[in-house]
């Protein structure tokens, strides 16, 4: 039986009168799912949160990657409470920025010196700043249907054929700026060379999601990175990693240092943008790299970027109070293991309904795709079913478990589920699947 959810409805009604679209940010909305209110949550505790009709859900969005060790992480909270208690915003260095820089750099060496920002949105646009300051070169490649933020560079679109030049994807960005932007499909390095033998003068970064997770979890083939380094750098062109999602997601580091790369000397970055987890549930974000390259910003260099609220103490002790969490021996095992147990029970209850699925799983990250083939880009993404997503989304949603509201978002465990979760979310799925099917 379906929910009530009277008052997430007239919530939605009254938000839609004041905050345009009744979300503020768009992948909130159930647009992608058939359209309606969303579900207005109240409180959220471990891996659990209630709506305002007080039904309870299991999460998977884990706020889109931020809350890896669940919600009101009593670590995490009481520095945010001591931090607020102290003063939330100073104008001042503090030494807190200090132990959060070196905690980043201990976990990814390529960043020699870093800077902290307000969102990944930031973090990722100032990367691009920099490297065409360091290169004094304009274009960017990037990857399709790698997402970096809203920064108008980046909004920007394949247009057609395997290596293009960009269209925007939003109104209010100027096609002069989408066509500084090149866009080739993920995992094709002869679409990267085609690229680079074209535009390889004028190619300030090739930037990516090295791990991507933003048309579900899809991992680099092996070779990939690796070639896209070499054949950027011998363009004479910077190498960006946006790991706004992947920084110590799969491990404590980031994908530049995760375990299943043979060589990870090969495969690092010139600068790296972070954001989401090392903010600890707060707003975030970090650049960093190598040391001669970050030296072009501002105040030592004439790339120029600030923050009223940059390195604010109450996100940075949120931030080194995760981190100290995810420290912690066995943490990521435990993760990995839920998420194991959970994939099997998904696909097993995917099979027996007859709905084929995809299941692309790093540790304990995963996306379910509704399509009988693998997916290993964008285009593949874009193949599967939505209409048969839409309705699994809203049966789990019924059955009380949250899930983001497009087929393109990854599941995220936390260090808060349990195995009674992942039970009680397998037992939804078999029922979810055989409804999708019916
Ligand atoms: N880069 C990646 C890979 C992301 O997934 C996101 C957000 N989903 C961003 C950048 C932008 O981060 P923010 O929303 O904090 O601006």
């Amino acid at each position: 039986m379906s929910k009530s959810r009277s008052r997430s409805e007239q919530l939605y009604s009254e938000a839609l009168q004041h905050i345009v679209g009744g979300v503020n940010s768009p992948s909130r909305s159930f647009k992608a799912v058939g359209g309606g209110a969303p579900v207005f949550m109240n409180r959220a505790q471990g891996a659990h949160f209630w709506d305002v009709d007080d039904n309870r859900y299991i999460d998977y969005l884990a706020a889109y990657g931020p809350i890896i060790t669940g919600h009101a992480h009593p670590h995490v909270t009481e520095a945010i409470v001591r931090a607020a208690q102290n003063g939330t915003l100073y104008g001042t260095p503090t030494e807190l920025e200090i132990r959060m820089a070196q905690m980043l750099k201990e976990a990814i060496p390529s960043m020699d010196k870093v800077r902290f920002v307000n969102s990944g949105t930031e973090a990722v646009m100032t990367t691009i700043r920099v490297a065409r300051a360091y290169t004094g070169r304009n274009k960017i490649i990037k990857f399709a249907g790698c997402y970096h933020g809203h920064s108008d560079l980046v909004l920007v679109a394949a247009g057609s054929g395997p290596s293009t030049l960009g269209i925007p994807d939003s109104a209010g960005i100027p096609s002069s700026i989408a066509h500084e932007v090149i866009t080739v499909p993920f995992n094709d390095l002869d679409g990267l060379k085609e690229a680079l033998d074209r535009w390889g003068g004028e190619v300030a970064a090739v930037m990516v999601e090295p791990i991507v997770g933003n048309f579900g979890m899809v991992m680099p083939q092996p070779g990939f990175l690796e070639g896209l380094c070499t054949l950027a750098r011998q363009a004479g062109a910077l190498v960006i990693y946006d790991e706004v999602i992947t920084g110590f997601r799969f491990h404590y580091g980031s994908a530049q240092t995760y375990g299943a790369f043979p060589d990870h000397s090969a495969i690092e970055p010139d600068l790296t943008a972070l954001g989401k987890i090392i903010g600890g549930g707060l707003p975030i974000g970090a650049y960093g790299g190598r040391k001669q390259i970050m030296e072009q910003v501002a105040p030592l260099g004439p790339a120029y970027q600030a923050g009223t609220m940059a390195g604010n103490p109450a996100s940075i002790a949120a931030g080194i109070a995760c981190l100290e969490v995810l420290s912690e021996p066995g943490v990521y095992e435990r993760m990995d293991a839920l998420a194991v147990r959970l994939t099997d029970g998904l696909r097993t209850a995917a099979e027996r309904s007859g709905v084929p699925v995809t299941i692309n799983r790093i540790r304990g990250s995963f996306s379910v795709h509704f399509c009988d083939h693998p997916v290993t880009n964008y285009e593949e993404a874009q193949l599967t079913d939505s209409e048969q997503f839409a309705s699994f989304f809203r049966q789990m949603l019924d059955l009380g478990v949250c899930l983001a509201p497009s087929k393109y978002e990854a599941w995220f465990l936390t260090t808060a589920h349990t195995d009674a979760d992942i039970d009680e979310t397998i037992a939804a799925a078999e029922q979810a699947f055989a409804a999708v099917k019916s």
